[in-house]
């Protein structure tokens, strides 16, 4: 006798799938559009493979495997205790230990960390490594704190977080408001409390204490690299090409790094206050200092680059005209409007560099335009993707030359291009990288889940 679920069609399926998600995690808007985007995209596996529908598969992909939830007490710099929440989403465990990134910053819940961690098991397992899925971070404001807060804040959040990690558990690493002096602290954190050298429970560590070399580079690099293929696979490079990347972070500086070294012109880049743009092409070493030293603006830059112009409103940047547009700042950052806007003025590849920095309508009208879509889950795995191979040269007690790492990553990222364009023809939509990443990220996590049995 069929089952209530045969009966439906995988469409219904799906629908009645994302509906309970929605009522079992009410207002958590970007978890559900994180939900929705995949369920979509997986109407036609559901239609040519039944398996996927038994076992409560899906049901149990979306469920996280734990969110953990913590009270981070800490005093500042005149004495007074405040407190933060912590967070740690631990999502799916079938292929690797949890792996993903803590980001510190006020819009940080359970919402955010959970939309997060659910797009991280997919991207995590199309790197091809064995790494599954989680993130964590805290509503803690890093902005305008003061090194000691600084380190007082993250020894706080590790001494609480210590009990649910370690190097074949959950090997946390960086996101927004997460970088090297952040993990330096949680490491030093970590150590003390368990009284060893266990180098393989955080990523993204500083180059003498077993740190990877290309690190810092890999998110960017990798999302350059990634937008290369969608180009030349229509005989288009960046060569000569104007791009536009929102965001001065680490994704940002190494993603315009790269794009330069490959013959663009990088027009403009931002924060949260405001947008640079300088027709003639940012001078990049200029950005990398103010952001990574000293810890400035981006507004400071026009004092030092006077052709530059300076906008209040990071959001207007996505007004320049471009070919290329790599959103390297945050979720949702490109809305429909920003989308048509971008179309209009003829921009012929978009990059997510940032975790779902595009709605699901600005995917739409991209993908209608015939815009090439490099959407996040692949495109800015590289990041990941060499965390796993810090977490390996860890384990070996070995480091590999910048060179090595940056070979593995370039053909890490060539692979997730070929099978998120394999699956997207194998399951009907030929060239929608949406998709196929979801698709060819989906199945090896579901497929190790189903031999796995009911866990
Ligand atoms: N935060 C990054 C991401 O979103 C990196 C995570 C990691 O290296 O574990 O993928």
């Amino acid at each position: 006798m069929p089952t209530l679920h045969e009966e439906l069609t995988a469409k219904d399926y799906v629908q009645s799938v994302y509906e309970t998600v929605i009522k079992r995690n009410p207002h958590e808007s970007e978890f559900h559009q994180a939900v929705k985007e995949i369920l979509d995209s997986l109407i036609p596996v559901l239609t040519k493979h039944p398996k996927y529908r038994q076992n409560g598969i899906l049901e149990r992909i979306l469920e996280p495997e734990r969110l953990i939830t913590f009270r981070v007490p800490w005093v500042d710099d005149q004495g007074t205790v405040r407190v933060n929440r912590g967070f740690r989403v631990q999502f799916n465990s079938a292929i690797g230990p949890f792996k993903g990134g803590l980001r510190f910053h006020p819009s940080v819940n359970a919402s955010i960390i959970k939309f997060l961690g659910f797009e991280q098991t997919f991207k995590n397992s199309l790197t091809g490594q064995p790494i599954g899925g989680g993130k964590g971070g805290s509503d803690f404001d890093p902005k305008g704190k003061s090194d000691g807060e600084i380190m007082r804040f993250t020894q706080s959040f590790m001494t609480e977080l210590y009990k649910y990690i370690g190097p074949d558990i959950d090997v946390p690493a960086g996101d927004i408001g997460v970088g090297a002096r952040e993990i330096g602290y949680m490491f030093g954190q970590y150590k003390r409390i368990r009284g060893g050298f266990e180098a393989g429970v955080l990523t993204g560590k500083g180059i003498g204490y077993g740190g990877s070399l290309a690190r810092t580079e890999a998110t960017g690099y990798g999302c350059v690299y990634f937008v290369n293929e969608m180009l030349n696979s229509k005989g288009l490079s960046f060569e000569g090409s104007t791009v536009v990347v929102s965001g001065s972070g680490n994704v940002a500086i190494y993603a315009m790094q790269k794009a330069f070294q490959l013959g663009a012109k990088i027009v403009a880049c931002s924060d949260s206050n405001g947008y640079i743009y300088d027709k003639d092409g940012i001078h990049l070493e200029t950005v990398r200092r103010l952001k990574e030293v000293e810890r400035k603006r981006i507004s400071e830059y026009v004092k030092e680059h006077p052709n530059a112009i300076y906008v209040e409103g990071c959001q207007n940047i996505w007004t320049i005209p471009c070919d290329i547009a790599l959103p390297c700042a945050t979720q949702n950052e490109i809305d429909e409007s920003s989308a048509k806007l971008l179309i209009l003025n003829g921009v012929q590849a978009i990059g997510e560099g940032a975790n779902m920095p595009c709605t699901l309508e600005a995917i739409d009208a991209f993908l209608k335009a015939g815009v090439l879509f490099g959407p996040a889950k692949a495109a800015n795995a590289g990041g990941v993707a060499v965390s796993a191979l810090e977490m390996s040269q860890n384990s070996m007690r070995y480091s590999w030359s910048f060179h090595e790492v940056d070979d593995k990553l370039h053909a890490i990222m060539k692979n997730i291009y070929r099978n998120s364009v394999r699956a997207s023809e194998e399951y009907g939509a030929p060239g929608n990288l949406v998709v196929g990443a979801n698709i060819a990220g989906f199945l090896k996590v579901a497929d190790a889940m189903l031999a796995q049995g009911v866990i």
